[in-house]
């Protein structure tokens, strides 16, 4: 019986000053009293966390400007996160582009790498990933203030056992991306890893809350070679609650489309991920039927998506058609996402919306295949495409089990 309420007890501690830490996280500066009131623990336990989360640097004190009408000019003490009191390293891991990066608390990147060697070899693969990631993790302001590690990649991700389940693309099947990771690295502490869109989905709930605003559930549509929405509920857990990988760009478009990377057909990824876009400008270049993008690209070699969408600016007429119909692709996929969920706010990172002509359209296509287009309740948000937003999610994911962990 002892025992056992020993147990319960500790437990209750451990979940106690998780709430308060993720409470502090995410809305603070917050005032001791306030986070009583919104935990419902009582104020002595909050003092008693606080206390301890102080002595060891992890959270401060902060001055607020007075109140006058309330406090008679009174400042309030409160509590903040002490964003720079631990790093997380955070790594994505894709076949020709690796990034790594150092963040602290708040998403602010102190250090970064890049590297684009193309491996499709697992095992080649992640030894050139964590041999990038261990100059950073290896940096003297750096090493001691590590409190842990995210990686991400794409494809189907167990993040509980850290196992990479199936990366379609390369076939890389039930990899213990933990367990390398923790070698290759030479690192003992804690490793998260995960989908890369739900990545960069953790990343937008901790580090983005202003284009969140009072979302209760988001979707982030992330189009690269691929194509994924996770859906994420805005919970205080931090990084809220992630439904699945989202691997949207598998939904079928036309049973009798073009072949898939997954080896099916016509799938939303066949169409409109910048791999399709990429290998259809290809086609247009080889056949002479897109003069302008020939004049951008005078080799094969050179074409990239910003030289496409180069090339739609300039109006040449077969880019013009394969954007068209990779953004009225998008468009009526999104809307069936909606259509379907119905989150608050959609985040939607790719450069094909760096250009306004498409951001337009793809908008005109969403409103038009709503359910109902008279209930716009759904704000629709473009992320800048960010080469490290897929580390700095990573990193999330990390700082995410580092809030969960109790601290003595
Ligand atoms: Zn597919």
């Amino acid at each position: 019986m002892q025992i056992s309420q020993g147990k319960n007890l500790s437990r209750a501690k451990v979940e106690n000053q998780s709430a308060i830490r993720n409470m502090i996280y995410q809305r603070g500066p917050i005032s001791r009293l306030e986070i009583s009131e919104k935990l419902e623990l009582a104020l002595p336990t909050i003092t008693t966390n606080v206390a301890t989360l102080i002595a060891k640097g992890l959270v401060k004190e902060v001055e607020n400007a007075p109140r006058a009408e309330k406090t008679l000019g009174r400042r309030t003490t409160l509590i903040d996160i002490a964003e720079d009191s631990r790093y997380f390293i955070g790594i994505e891991m894709r076949g020709a582009l690796r990034r790594a990066c150092v963040s602290d608390y708040r998403g602010n990147r102190l250090y970064t790498a890049a590297d684009d060697t193309f491996y499709a070899d697992y095992e080649e693969n992640i030894r050139a990933t964590c041999e990038m990631a261990k100059k950073l993790l290896s940096r003297e302001d750096v090493r001691d203030k590590i409190a842990g590690v995210g990686i991400c990649v794409p494809g189907l991700v167990d993040s509980g056992k850290g196992i990479l389940r199936v990366h379609p693309g390369y076939q890389w099947r039930n990899k213990d991306l933990r367990r390398d990771a923790a070698r290759l690295l030479g690192y003992e502490g804690p490793i998260s890893v995960e989908n890369n869109a739900c990545a960069r989905a953790y990343g937008a709930h901790l580090f983005h809350q202003d284009l969140l605003r009072e979302a209760q559930s988001f979707a982030y549509l992330y189009i690269s070679a691929g194509i994924a929405c996770p859906l994420c509920f805005n919970s205080l857990s931090p990084g809220g609650t992630i439904a699945g990988e989202g691997e949207v760009g598998h939904m079928v478009m036309d049973p009798a489309g073009p072949v898939c990377s997954c080896g099916n057909r016509g799938c939303l990824e066949a169409y409109a991920s910048e791999r399709a876009v990429l290998d259809r400008a290809a086609v247009a270049l080889r056949t002479g039927h897109a003069p302008i993008l020939r004049k951008l690209c005078p080799g094969p070699e050179e074409i990239s998506i910003e030289k496409v969408l180069e090339a739609q600016d300039q109006g040449d007429p077969a880019i013009l058609a394969i954007m068209e119909d990779a953004v009225t692709r998008l468009g009526l996929a999104i809307a069936n996402i909606d259509n379907f969920v119905r989150p608050d706010t959609m985040l939607i990172e790719s450069k094909f919306f760096l250009q306004e002509r498409n951001r337009i359209r793809l908008l005109e296509v969403i409103h038009q295949n709503l359910y109902t287009e008279t209930v716009m309740d759904v704000k629709f948000s473009f992320v800048p495409p960010d080469a490290f937003s897929g580390a700095l999610g990573a990193a999330a994911a990390a700082i995410r089990e580092d809030l969960k962990a109790y601290v003595e």
